[in-house]
C-alpha cells in the first residue's frame, strides 16, 4: 500500500514526534460518480436497455431531460433513458451515420462519434457535478 510505504515514512521524517492521522476514501474511482451522473461513456446509442437513468442537464440554457417523459407519444419510450442519438438529435448535433464510439481515447475528428461529441460539449459531462460522492 502506497500510504504505508511512502506517506507515513515521509510524515515521520518531516514531523518528528508528531502523531499523524490519515483518512482514507476507499471508494473506487468508478463509485466516485453518483448513480445518475452525466457520463457519455455510460450511455447507449439507442433508448433504453442497459444504461443508467441520468439526471437532467442544461444545454443552451434549457433543461434537457436524459429520460423520455411519461407522456411521450411513443408509449414504448416512456421513462426510458434516451441514449446518445436522441440527446444529440435534440441538440441539433446529430449527423447521419455517426457511430456510437470510435474506439479512440481522444476524438479523431470534430464528429468522430457520439460519445466524443457529447463529451466535447462539456454539458453532458460536468466535472463539478460528477465529483459528487455516493457514500
Ligand atoms: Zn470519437
Amino acid at each position: 500500500m502506497q500510504v504505508a510505504e511512502k506517506a507515513i515514512p515521509v510524515f515521520e521524517k518531516t514531523h518528528p514526534g508528531a502523531i499523524g492521522v490519515f483518512a482514507f476514501d476507499n471508494s473506487s474511482a468508478h463509485a466516485a460518480f453518483a448513480a445518475d451522473a452525466l457520463l457519455a461513456k455510460a450511455m447507449n446509442v439507442n433508448p433504453g436497455g442497459k444504461q443508467p437513468i441520468m439526471r437532467d442537464t442544461v444545454f443552451d440554457g434549457q433543461v434537457q431531460q436524459m429520460v423520455f417523459p411519461d407522456d411521450h407519444p411513443d408509449a414504448s419510450l416512456r421513462g426510458k433513458a434516451k441514449g446518445m442519438r436522441a440527446v444529440l438529435q435534440e441538440r441539433q448535433l446529430w449527423k447521419e451515420r455517426m457511430i456510437g464510439f470510435c474506439n479512440s481515447n481522444t476524438p479523431t475528428s470534430d464528429s468522430c462519434c457520439m460519445r466524443h461529441v457529447l463529451e466535447k460539449q462539456g454539458r453532458l459531462y460536468e466535472p463539478a457535478l460528477c465529483t459528487s460522492r455516493t457514500d
